[in-house]
């Protein structure tokens, strides 16, 4: 059975609504693999509205602990239905620090008024090691390059790959990422800056468009799809970059919000 990878929200570090943002999405980031009975989450940002468990297991790989990648699960409707069952896998990716108890915190006061086991869906906090079996599916992490940290995922069968590197700010020798992310079937990275805001934010922890389609060319990602495009460029923006974009990387798009892709 092929994969289905539904993009359910494109946006970084911040919402944002209007008909300026209708092409190619507001909603913070989220990612959903479905494969036959199970459901594979990347991320849990506001994107994760549109997510329906529809009776699959479901295991959600969270990147980092930034709000714009966990703040959807609160008011995520999935998690008032008794009959889920929902795993949340947590990487430590700060030294001394536990990202069960880093989500944790961000699910209790002050910052919210219940905890993600007072739900009635059955919710399940794991530590997320390097590896990852679920079934037949394999999921690999690897630590990434983020102010506070990050895990980038892959998850692979025999037939199929798919990569995820959100939020990421490649270094300039990026081979162990290259070899992380080798011959994705589709690869979905980090192109939040035009190349005209690096000189101001280097460091920031987000590739520019063109790092993101150079790294998926050198990978060998068969497609190569940029995500956490910031809440400052529109939809005519985004175009604008997209046709810069393809020019020099024509396997490489920028995510829309309810974009589905089969692999
Ligand atoms: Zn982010
Ligand atoms: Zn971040």
């Amino acid at each position: 059975m092929k994969w289905k990878i539904s993009i359910l929200g494109t946006r970084g570090s911040a919402p944002i609504t209007g008909r300026d943002f209708e092409e190619y999405g507001g909603d913070t980031l989220c990612v959903a693999v479905e494969c036959e009975d199970r459901l594979f989450v990347f991320d849990a940002g506001t994107g994760i509205r549109h997510l329906k468990c529809s009776g699959k297991e479901t295991h959600i790989f969270i990147s980092h602990y930034h709000q714009d990648h966990i703040l959807g699960l609160g008011k995520w409707p999935e998690l008032l239905n008794p009959e889920n069952r929902i795993i949340l896998h947590l990487p430590d990716i700060r030294p001394g620090e536990r990202g069960i108890d880093v989500l944790s915190s961000f699910f209790s006061p002050p910052f919210w008024p219940v905890g993600l086991h007072q739900y009635p869906a059955e919710v399940l906090l794991v530590t997320m090691g390097e590896t990852c079996d679920v079934g037949d599916l394999h999921i690999a992490g690897i630590s990434g390059c983020h102010p506070d940290g990050v895990r980038f995922y892959r998850l692979y069968d025999e037939k199929r790959s798919f990569t995820y590197m959100v939020d990421c700010e490649l270094p300039e020798d990026s081979y162990v990422y290259e070899q992380f992310a080798r011959n994705s079937d589709l690869l979905i990275i980090d192109g939040q800056m035009d190349e005209t805001d690096l000189p101001m934010k280097k460091g920031w922890g987000h590739n520019t468009m063109l790092q993101a389609g150079e790294f998926g060319k050198r990978c060998l990602a068969k497609k190569t799809i940029l995500v956490h495009v910031d809440v400052d460029a529109d939809d005519g923006m985004i175009s604008e970059r997209r046709s810069r974009l393809q020019s020099y990387y024509p396997t490489a798009d920028f995510g829309k919000q309810g974009e589905a892709i089969r692999l």
